[in-house]
Formats: C-alpha cells, sequence, structure tokens
C-alpha cells in the first residue's frame, strides 16, 4: 500500500511535535519535515545566549534535527534541508527550495504549516545587524549567533527598542555581561518603552518590580516614549540616531528592537491568511480558506492567528493539531480543541539573580524567578522538545 504522505513545514516547537506524534502513531505515513536550518534552535535562552558567549555551549541550544528522528523506519520519515517556497492547494504539492540542489515539488496528502514567526532583530530589516532571537530561515545559525555575540561585546551604547519579556531579558543578560567584563560606566544600555510602564502586559507590581532591578544593574530606563526613527549617517553603520516620540534622541552604536513578530507566510497562498498574514485556523487546528472549501491542512505555533506567541503555546495547539490529524487518517478517536485561554503566565528573568512575571494571576517573588528560569533558560529542556516530548 502506498504510504500516506505527510509534509511538515517547520522544524521548531510545533512542527516537531507534530512530526513525531504521526510518525509514533500512524504506521502507514511517510513524513517530511523541511525547515531551512539543519538545527533546532533553543531561542527562549536567546536573550543570553547574545549577551553572554559561554553561558552555554552551542550544542545545548543549537540541536540537529535528523538524530533526533533516526529511531523511525528509514522509509517514514525524511528531513529535508530547505525552504518551502509555495503551496498549490488544488494540486495538493509543495515546492521547496533544498539548501542543497535543485527546487522540487512533493505532492502531500496531509499538510502540516509550523513555519512560525520572525523578528526584525533576527532578520536586521532596521538595522542591518542580525541579532537572532529566532531561526534565522537560512542554514546559518551558529555563525549568526557568532557575528551578534561579537556586535554586541564590542558595543559601548546599546539601546533596546521595547521593554516587553524580551527587551528586559536582554537588558538584564546585557547589563551583567557588561558588569562581568568589568566594563561598569564604559558601555551603557538604555530600554526604551512606548508604554508608560516596562513588562506593560503584567501587573503593575511585576512592572514596578522588573523597573527596579534594571535601574539596580545600571540600565537606563525610558517610558512613555516611542521610537520613531532610527537612523545612520550613509557613510558609518556603526553610529545610529535613534528618535524618539516628543524630539528626544539617543546615540547608539547597537540598537536592538524587541517589539512584535511577524510571520514566516511568503510561501503561503493568500486565501489561507488573514488580514495580518498569520494563517486561519478553526479551533481544530484545521486551516480555513476564504472560499470555505475544506482542506486537509492543518497549522499551529506561531503562524497561526491564535494571538498567544509563545512556544507553550505552539506545543498545546500542535497536540491538538496531531491528534485531530491522526484521528482523520486512523479513526476512531475523539476530535480536541484548542482554546488560548486568556490567563497570562510569564516568568522573566532580570539577569541570574531573580526576576519578575505572573503566574496564575500572581506576581512570583524574585528568587523563585532565579530558580524557575532564571538560572538556565530551561536550556535542559531543548532535547525534549526536539523529540517531541515537551
Ligand atoms: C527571544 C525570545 C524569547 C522567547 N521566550 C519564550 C519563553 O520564555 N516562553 C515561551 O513560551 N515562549 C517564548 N518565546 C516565543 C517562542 O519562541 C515561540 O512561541 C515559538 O518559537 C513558536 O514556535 P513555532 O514552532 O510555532 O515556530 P518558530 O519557533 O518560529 O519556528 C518556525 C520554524 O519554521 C521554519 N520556517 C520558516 N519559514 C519556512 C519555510 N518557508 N520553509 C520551511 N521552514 C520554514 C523556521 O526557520 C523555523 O525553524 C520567545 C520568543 C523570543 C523571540
Amino acid at each position: 500500500m502506498a504510504p500516506i504522505n505527510i509534509v511538515v513545514i517547520g522544524g521548531s516547537f510545533a512542527g516537531l511535535h507534530i512530526a513525531h506524534s504521526v510518525l509514533r502513531d500512524v504506521p502507514d505515513a511517510k513524513v517530511t519535515l523541511i525547515n531551512p536550518s539543519t538545527s533546532f534552535f533553543w531561542n527562549i535562552a536567546a536573550p543570553r545566549i547574545v549577551a553572554k558567549p559561554t553561558a552555554f555551549r552551542p550544542e545545548q541550544y543549537l540541536l540537529p534535527i535528523k538524530d533526533a528522528f533516526a529511531s523511525y523506519r528509514a522509509d517514514a520519515f525524511e528531513f529535508l534541508p530547505g525552504t518551502a517556497t509555495a503551496i498549490e492547494t488544488t494540486a495538493k504539492t509543495v515546492t521547496v527550495k533544498p539548501n542543497e540542489g535543485e527546487a522540487k515539488t512533493l505532492s502531500y496528502d496531509y499538510l502540516v504549516i509550523a513555519s512560525g514567526s520572525t523578528t526584525s532583530a533576527t532578520n536586521g530589516s532596521l538595522t542591518g545587524t542580525s541579532i537572532p532571537f529566532k531561526q534565522s530561515n537560512h542554514n546559518d545559525m551558529e555563525q549568526l549567533i557568532e557575528a551578534a555575540q561579537g556586535h554586541i561585546a564590542g558595543a559601548k551604547e546599546i539601546v533596546i527598542g521595547g521593554a516587553g519579556p524580551i527587551g528586559v531579558e536582554l537588558a538584564g543578560e546585557l547589563a551583567e555581561a557588561v558588569e562581568r567584563s568589568g566594563n561598569t560606566g564604559k558601555v551603557s544600555i538604555t530600554i526604551v518603552s512606548a508604554t508608560e510602564r516596562v513588562l506593560p502586559m503584567l501587573k503593575s507590581s511585576a512592572s514596578a518590580a522588573a523597573r527596579k532591578m534594571l535601574e539596580h544593574k545600571n540600565v537606563k530606563v525610558v517610558t512613555s516614549k516611542r521610537v520613531v526613527r532610527v537612523e545612520t549617517p550613509a557613510d558609518d553603520s556603526s553610529s545610529w540616531t535613534v528618535s524618539l516620540e516628543g524630539g528626544d534622541k539617543l546615540s547608539a552604536d547597537l540598537y536592538i528592537p524587541t517589539t512584535g513578530v511577524t510571520p514566516n507566510n511568503s510561501f503561503i497562498p493568500a486565501h489561507l491568511l488573514d488580514k495580518d498574514g498569520w494563517v486561519t485556523v478553526n479551533k481544530e487546528m484545521r486551516v480555513q480558506s476564504t472560499d470555505g472549501s475544506a482542506l486537509p491542512i492543518f497549522a499551529a505555533g506561531d503562524i497561526t492567528n491564535n494571538s498567544m506567541r509563545l512556544s507553550f503555546k505552539a506545543v498545546e495547539q500542535a497536540q491538538v493539531a496531531a491528534a485531530n490529524l491522526k484521528a482523520e487518517i486512523v479513526g476512531g478517536a475523539s476530535i480536541k480543541s484548542y482554546n488560548q485561554g486568556d490567563s497570562i503566565m510569564m516568568v522573566v528573568p532580570v539577569g541570574e539573580t531573580g526576576g519578575t512575571g505572573q503566574v496564575f494571576g500572581f506576581v512570583p517573588f524574585s528568587f523563585m524567578v532565579k530558580i524557575i528560569k532564571g538560572k538556565h533558560y530551561f536550556i535542559d529542556k531543548a532535547v525534549s522538545a526536539l523529540a517531541g516530548k515537551a
């Protein structure tokens, strides 16, 4: 019997989980996983990785994807390092530009879109300097991370745009790195927030705690000022002027934007996207077409129109998508649905000594944040995420 071809686009939290789940439970499946990088990136630890090059070893945060699938039948799994460039929903095909060799077209019986999101710091779209907070969508993560570590280590005036969790975590890590290198007073770190408090999505006591910790680490905190422009003189790309709402200007030799994520959707047909470019899914994680046609396509993780773009939410969505995909192929099982809920679960280290956050409506004590996340950024969980067990 011909195998059931399942193509998974994106090898990160969501795509890895679904690929493993199908391989474990569908004997007739042939899973093809497409991802530009041959490694899975534990980007949760990115703020520390880029600020403190020796905090973790590369093999702890860049893990080979192919090896994690070695236990399955060789004819049941294929890892295809490359980039999906087009989906044809009528012909049920995906076009792929492999990292090596000619473009090829794959037929699918079922398709999973798990291509996630990127940030402007990652793709360097604003400043030309990549600070990789996510997968770069190329096979160059090790070089990019090394280059980012070098840029940061050499910078004297760092301005961070945005004071959400990534901005606050990064500021805390940078401040500690400066202190440890004996450069206190020689390197300035400024974090700029458009809102009147840092971490505006959390309770005000969490915001106040984060601000106090940052200022204690000599980070300058600017609130209620939006960054309106970032410019460099044409002849000197190492000096930046960061213009703030109201006319203030900051000089920087490194500007790192940390606001917002954008969808990795360049290959996805418009009829599968909402007005902001995210893939429209229903509660069963089935992709919805604007023309109302039923499609054998599921999606999960940051790429979907579910607004909570967090790794544990990506995995929750992947669990639902995988269960419903398997139920459709094998039959018998009940249909699962995903509801992201509205409670905020966030733990935000401010360096290695403490932090803040919000868990089940409570603001955790600083020492708890240190124990839960601040010591290691969950780096030991990278192996289980890669194995689809997170
Ligand atoms: C600095 C930082 C820290 C974070 N910390 C936390 C945290 O502490 N806790 C938390 O819950 N969440 C955190 N997040 C959010 C978390 O990283 C995301 O929610 C998670 O990565 C989403 O996983 P995903 O599998 O949906 O997609 P992604 O991780 O975005 O991965 C998508 C994958 O698809 C690939 N891809 C893209 N386009 C194509 C294509 N055309 N063809 C093939 N492959 C493609 C990408 O290269 C990538 O490998 C953080 C995010 C950032 C930026």
